[in-house]
């Protein structure tokens, strides 16, 4: 009898030992185990001697039960000892996260971050901080540096209240920048708070563009709808039997429409380049053949404004890595605009350089009109910047073309580069690297 209570008291205290490790280790998996099959079926053993013994049902039947249900709970699936050796040896070997001090966990933010005492005066800036906001250092009081009133309010509230706080702050000098601003006491105490700055100015940035460009689209397309609507009024009041003002409306009204298809069809471009800005051109394009192409189909155009195309692009194959249908369109955009707006000049030309970009092929297209003012040049790539708006308009433009262009050709690794002298024209040239392979 002793040796088996000796037994049963030693199996106890193995038992107790592990579960006092499992609470050293992880509180999580204590429950799962204490939820395991095991102990579920060792209810059940109890359960059902009890009712056996209730029951009468004499001693024999009670130990056969609970043989048969140890039996079932011995084979009953658990983890292996190596697996919980391991799992113990692994928390054990942790290091307790008390030894990462404040400085070191600040250093790891990309974040300015800012701890602060309970007067706000600074006691600790990380890195991202000192280059964020330079005269911010230890001993600033944090109100005398950030006057706005919404960062008093807050740094106010958070010493009051201990409570996390975020708001949107900008300043204006020396350029401008938005963040959203976060303070929280750190632990309990009230002794030490932190304040995080996002910086969210490159968002605001882009969501400016976006409405900038929004209103431009819109605006562009609402000056000629405006214009054909108040034509379809004057033809169905004024003009009703006027048989000479109908045709010249209605001739009005087809300009404005064809406008209207020019400016959807370049906005679909942007927006299809925009959806693959980075795809490798895969073909390979002999630029001859391609640009001669483009300068039949301008022909008309050409002898509307008045301009000859003459063009020296040698014998030999200019092969480039390029989407053949977007190179068109670059060529189309560039031959377009010369005979557009260098139509004074009378003469466009096209010629070939191989010894630019190592190797690379350089084409430009110039023209001898009235040029680009220097200040204008950097911009002219800008979505619908136009050196002169109304001269675009009456020359059908959108303010797109040279924006497509850059597009495509950011696309295939090459890049637009324009001179110009005002009086004597502009020479637009496309810079191809070279076609590998
Ligand atoms: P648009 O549809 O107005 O022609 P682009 O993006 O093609 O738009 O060109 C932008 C602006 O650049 C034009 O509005 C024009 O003011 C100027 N520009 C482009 N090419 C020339 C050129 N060859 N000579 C003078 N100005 C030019």
């Amino acid at each position: 009898m002793t040796s088996t209570r000796d037994g049963t008291g030693g199996h106890r205290g193995g038992r107790t030992a592990e579960v006092r490790m499992d609470i050293r280790g992880v509180g999580e998996s204590m429950k799962q185990r204490l939820l395991s099959a095991r102990w579920v079926l060792a209810a059940a053993l109890a359960g059902i001697a009890l009712v056996a013994a209730e029951a009468r049902a004499g001693y024999g039947f009670a130990v056969v039960a609970a043989v048969a249900v140890l039996i079932v709970a011995a084979f009953a699936p658990r983890r292996s000892l190596r697996e919980r050796r391991a799992e113990r040896d692994a928390e054990a070997n942790r290091p307790p996260l008390g030894w990462i001090t404040a400085e070191k966990l600040a250093a790891a933010v990309s974040d300015p971050l800012v701890i602060f005492d309970s007067q706000g005066t600074v006691i600790h800036v990380n890195g991202a901080s000192a280059v964020a906001f330079p005269g911010l250092s230890v001993g600033t009081s944090l109100p005398l540096r950030f006057r706005a009133p919404e960062m008093q309010e807050m740094i106010a509230k958070a010493l009051a209240h201990g409570q996390p706080l975020s708001i949107d702050y900008s300043e204006k000098v020396p350029v401008e920048r938005f963040f959203r601003v976060s303070a929280s006491p750190v632990g309990d105490g009230g002794d030490w708070f932190v304040m995080i700055f996002k910086d969210q100015s490159e968002i605001r940035r882009i969501d400016r563009m976006r409405a900038d460009f929004i209103a431009n689209a819109s605006h562009e397309l609402r000056t000629p709808l405006a214009s054909v609507a108040g034509f379809i009024e004057t033809l169905r009041g004024p003009a009703k039997n006027d048989p000479a003002a109908r045709e010249q409306f209605l001739q009005i009204m087809q300009t404005q429409t064809v406008r209207m298809a020019r400016l959807i069809d370049d906005l679909l471009s942007l927006s299809r380049l925009e959806m693959k800005p980075y795809l490798d051109p895969a073909e390979r394009v002999d630029l001859g053949p391609l640009i001669e192409g483009v300068m039949d189909a301008l022909r008309p155009l050409a002898e509307e404004s008045g301009v000859r195309i003459e063009a020296d692009l040698g014998s030999d194959p200019l092969v480039v890595a390029g989407s053949r249908d977007e190179l068109i369109q670059v060529f189309e955009n560039l031959l377009e605009n010369a005979c557009k707006y260098g139509r004074s000049g009378g003469l466009v030309e096209v010629s070939v350089n191989r010894a630019g970009q190592q190797n690379g092929i350089d084409v430009s297209v110039l023209d001898h009109g009235p040029g680009i003012p220097e200040e204008h040049i950097p911009r002219l790539t800008e979505r619908f910047y136009r050196v002169d708006v109304e001269t675009s308009r009456g020359q059908k433009g959108t303010g797109l073309g040279l924006a497509i262009v850059k597009h495509i050709l950011t696309r295939h690794k090459a890049r637009l580069s324009v001179a110009s002298r005002p009086g004597e024209g502009a020479t637009f040239t496309v810079h191809f690297p070279p076609a590998i392979g």
